[in-house]
């Protein structure tokens, strides 16, 4: 089902409202010669006293050739969370429509399902961190209006097969979305370049992790431009700020920087592996495809206390489904890392 009618999946709110314009909009492409006096800001240039570029043009363009797409691909958010809060606000009727998950996966689908009134359903993942594609087919109804997969898995740290993603993808009648907050730590490929094929697919990425900006607030969704008119209809227009359009384009220059810190975790990584491994309380180090490492211990509650205790904050993660006695590590520094091994290892 690659070509789904997707205004049939859109609430119906939405597809009949317009978005919110301002009188700015019509005079993008004149900006120097004009004086503006219709938006009430304060006339006292400080370089912010103006709103922001509501269709973030620039920033769009930029992210739009790092991933070889072309415009009104991309949809930009005040983190992925705003934009999977978009996606949700687009797509379900609330207290009628539901989602599909798959635990243990990241928190926030589950935070923004219940905020908007919408039923998750979770199909657990096998107990080898895979999925389970018998279950998640058979829970797809009239109501499921969209199906979250985070690859690779925060908090298991696996991708999930590219085979299994795009089996689901084909066969689901609602929208796939495709949560790759660590694909910059992943030897998988993105699915980004499939947007086109298929319409009822959200790739979504972020600024928060591999790029080292998570305190500027910038999340990607990507799609086709229908899915992507949608959520720019409901997107506060000025929801991402000049400073945080101005930073992120800065960095966005310097994308060799990134590359060489990205090459520096994959490699502490592999150490880390190798260190938690020996040690006699660890029972299992889950693979890791991410910038984070899953580990099994003896007793999580008491690790992750003895850890604080030496100042070293671990996410202890025993109260989710399959993660039993499971700790996850974010990888740091280098020196970060021996630090924890050190500790690890004096307990
Ligand atoms: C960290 C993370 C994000 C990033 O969210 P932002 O709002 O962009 O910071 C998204 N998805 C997953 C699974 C994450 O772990």
């Amino acid at each position: 089902m690659s070509n789904i009618n997707l205004d049939i999946l859109v609430r119906k709110n939405v597809l009949d409202m317009n978005s919110y314009s301002s009188a700015r909009d019509e005079f993008e492409n004149k900006k120097e010669n004009l004086v503006f006096l219709d938006a009430n800001e304060s006339p006292f240039q400080n370089d912010i006293n103006r709103y922001p570029d509501n269709k973030h043009t620039y920033l769009k363009q930029r992210l739009l050739e790092l991933n070889q797409l072309s415009n009104g691909q991309v949809v930009l958010g005040n983190g992925t969370d705003e934009i999977l809060d978009l996606i949700i606000r687009v797509f379900c009727d609330p207290g009628c429509d539901k989602i599909i998950t798959i635990p243990p996966t990241y928190g926030m689908y589950d935070v923004i399902a219940k905020t908007n009134n919408v039923e998750n359903i979770k199909i657990s993942l096998k107990s080898n961190f895979s999925l389970n594609l018998g279950e998640i087919k058979k829970s797809f109804s009239k109501k499921t209006k969209l199906l979250f997969l985070c690859s690779p898995n925060n908090p298991t740290g696996n991708s999930f097969s590219r085979k299994d993603l795009i089996d689901l993808i084909e066969s689901f009648n609602g929208v796939v979305v495709i949560d790759e907050a660590y694909i910059d730590f992943s030897s998988n490929s993105s699915l980004v370049n499939l947007i086109g094929k298929y319409n009822n697919l959200i790739v979504t990425q972020t600024m928060s992790k591999a790029f080292g900006m998570a305190g500027i607030r910038l999340g990607m969704g990507f799609a086709n431009k229908k899915i992507i008119n949608y959520l720019n209809k409901i997107k506060p227009p000025y929801n991402i700020n000049l400073l945080t359009e101005k930073r992120a384009l800065e960095e966005l220059e310097n994308i060799d920087f990134v590359k060489s810190n990205i090459k520096i975790i994959l490699e502490e990584r592999d150490k880390l592996i190798d260190s938690l491994n020996e040690l006699s309380f660890v029972e299992k180090v889950y693979p890791s495809d991410s910038n984070f490492i899953l580990i099994k211990v003896d007793d999580a509650d008491l690790r992750y206390e003895q850890l604080i205790d030496r100042g070293i904050v671990l996410r202890n993660r025993s109260k989710e489904l399959l993660c039993d006695n499971c700790l996850r590590i974010t990888i740091g520094t280098p020196s970060e890392n021996k630090l924890l091994i050190k500790n690890f290892r004096e307990l």
